[in-house]
């Protein structure tokens, strides 16, 4: 498929080096759309929304703001933030930016622990994007998805 030079300048947007040190897709070669269109269908077998994901995400490191950079304790979890000097971009190149804030949630039953930022909210919520394959901050959808259940 040709891309636009718009496209093209978004699609750089996700490599490593340019918003981020790792970038966005880690080994996935596959194109954004498709990326998405495939966790969007894996979500949607278990009856979940990239909203619902985000909201979930969204209370817990609001809930770990209120421990400033100690952990916090909720429910069936643990969370604990870092908050990191500036903000970032989205790559999907829309304006506005995004706190460096990370958020460490464990779950108390299993000790698994999983990592996402402000930034990886905003790209599940407003574009259904968990990231590529082999990225260190991709959520897998159906993972993440047993895991909040606590
Ligand atoms: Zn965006």
């Amino acid at each position: 498929m040709k891309l636009t030079p718009g496209e093209q300048k978004i699609q750089g947007n996700f490599l490593p080096g340019v918003i981020t040190r790792d970038g966005f897709l880690g080994s996935d070669s596959r194109h954004i759309h498709d990326i998405v269109l495939e966790d969007a269908r894996t979500l949607e077998r278990m009856g979940l929304s990239p909203g619902d994901i985000a909201d979930r995400l969204q209370f817990f490191l609001d809930e770990g703001k209120k421990g400033l950079e100690s952990p916090v304790s909720s429910g069936a979890f643990t969370v604990q933030v870092e908050w990191h000097k500036g903000a970032l971009p989205c790559p999907f190149g829309e304006s506005g930016l995004h706190q460096k804030i990370m958020a460490r949630l464990c779950s108390k039953r299993t000790g698994q622990c999983i990592r996402f930022s402000q930034l990886n909210i905003h790209l599940i919520r407003k574009h259904g994007f968990f990231e590529g394959k082999g990225s260190p901050l991709r959520l897998d959808p159906q993972e993440l998805a047993v895991f909040l259940k606590g």
